[in-house]
């Protein structure tokens, strides 16, 4: 067993579908398989999936699922050509016909463009690289000025700041996708471009009341969203930092700053956090990263981020098992110098103080009696995700016999999700923790005569409450 705890999401591509690399990702340290909706076609990504079950349960080991919804994201339309270079100081119109792109202009993908926009406004294409201001608005027509040029391709992202109030993040195209998510049972859904809680809790209303719940992961990109984000962080299960569009959106120079503030808010609440984007870019076509992104991963560890998110790196790269097997080896020594139990805040747990007090309490006894592992059966992963909040130094092993549970765990830091057979609840709390520990010695994470904490809900009908806790030998 890896001596890990920040957990690594490998976004899957051309890159990383096939099936023996999809079993190197996973033997280089991948924990989650994430599939870009806004890219490739659904039949390869189901391929994937499948794929992505088939490997890890020949490894005896569990790898999440995480479904990204595409979201209302604007796009520049098709060019005649492959490319276009757009030079600075020229004039490009954003044209609401339907043509073929050249250098002079293309068409969008945003209906009304051109009520949304002023002049002297500026533009953003090809996520960010060009950057144009609007000069005027003619007939439907944005014309504008290149500030910024470089090379669009079609169907390029787009950016106009202020827009997304305008687009619900949950879009219809969402919710099939959505729909699509549920039949191939993903573990983990994102939604994009959150504006605020609402959208959230609108994707989770169209989540069935029974049967496949996947947890939804909360994208942190939009300037709204930064307004509204301790209620994005209760209503979402997880939350992303999804460094991309949110430095479109905001000046770079922010970026940095959010990261903690959004990893600290998620931490401060035991809501599990990923950081996401251009960790290790240059590894798309180099072998080794760069310092400067060795010194990003590391710090992303030290500011408390649950998972860390590999993107380009592994979709499309040249080194995608070395994109994580570099991002194991980093964040594991960056682990060495992270913020130790002690001087870890406790979180709030506003949403149940006395599951948060008992969590609190089994991981203060475990460290007091160094315990080999502090296990955590469980239904919902409730319980296992408060106890990674307070950060402690063994293991937290999570035996379920829920699939989207185990699957969800697998974006918690330190968490290691055991699935198990479903019984008939636990007549006792002994019972229940003989089968946690029985679960925990099958697999060889604990040695008889092993001191444990076991920490749950006591057995019965009401999932996701923390109320015992007890001390025993295995
Ligand atoms: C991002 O913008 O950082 C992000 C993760 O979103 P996507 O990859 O879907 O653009």
């Amino acid at each position: 067993m890896t001596e890990r705890r920040t957990k690594i999401v490998a976004t899957l591509g051309p890159a990383s579908s096939r099936p023996e690399r999809v079993a190197e990702l996973l033997a280089a340290g991948a924990d989650v398989a994430r599939l870009n909706l806004s890219h490739g076609d659904l039949a390869d990504h189901a391929e994937a999936i499948a794929c992505v079950r088939d490997r890890a349960s020949a490894l005896g080991r569990a790898c999440g699922v995480l479904v990204d919804l595409p979201g209302p994201k604007l796009r520049t339309g098709d060019l005649a050509e492959d490319y276009v270079v757009l030079q600075p100081g020229r004039r490009f119109i954003l044209t609401r016909d339907p043509v073929p792109g050249d250098e002079q202009r293309v068409s969008t993908t945003v209906p009304g463009l051109a009520d949304l926009v002023g002049t002297g406004d500026e533009i953003f294409l090809s996520d960010g690289e060009i950057v144009l201001r609007v000069i005027e608005v003619s007939d439907g027509d944005v014309v504008t000025e290149v500030m910024r040029g470089g090379t669009l391709r079609s169907r390029k992202g787009m950016h106009v700041p202020g827009a997304e109030l305008r687009f619900e993040a949950f879009t219809p195209a969402d919710r099939s996708a959505l729909a699509w998510a549920l039949d191939n049972r993903a573990d983990l859904v994102a939604i994009s471009f959150v504006r605020n809680a609402a959208d959230v809790h609108r994707a989770r209303d169209a989540l069935p009341q029974d049967g496949h719940r996947p947890l939804l992961v909360a994208k942190i990109e939009t300037r709204s969203a930064l307004d509204d984000l301790d209620a994005i962080v209760a209503a979402a299960d997880v939350v992303m930092v999804a460094r991309g569009d949110l430095g479109i959106q905001v000046p770079l120079q922010r970026v940095p700053l959010l990261q903690k503030e959004i990893i600290s808010v998620c931490n401060g609440t035991g809501t599990p956090v990923i950081t996401a984007t251009e960790m290790l870019e240059s590894m798309v076509h180099s072998p080794l990263p760069t310092r400067a992104e060795a010194a990003d991963v590391a710090n992303a560890v030290l500011d408390g981020t649950d998972a860390l998110m590999l993107s380009e790196e592994t979709a499309v790269g040249d080194f995608p098992v070395e994109s994580v097997a570099t991002m194991a080896a980093l964040a594991e020594a960056a682990e060495s110098a992270a913020p130790a139990y002690a001087e870890i805040l406790e979180p709030e747990g506003a949403d149940d103080p006395v599951s948060w007090a008992v969590a609190h309490a089994a991981v203060q006894a475990a460290e007091d009696l160094a315990v080999a592992a502090i296990l955590c059966p469980t239904q919902t992963g409730a319980t296992a995700r408060r106890v990674a909040a307070f950060r402690p130094s063994m293991p937290i092993l999570a035996p379920s016999p829920r699939p989207e549970t185990i699957g969800g765990l697998t974006v918690s830091w330190g968490v290691t999700p055991l699935p198990v057979e479903e019984l008939p609840a636990a007549a006792s709390i002994a019972e229940e923790c003989e089968r946690a520990v029985s679960a925990a010695l099958g697999v060889g994470l604990v040695t008889s005569g092993d001191l444990v904490t076991v920490v749950a809900g006591t057995p019965g009908p009401r999932a996701g409450r923390t109320d015992f806790v007890r001390v025993v030998r295995a």
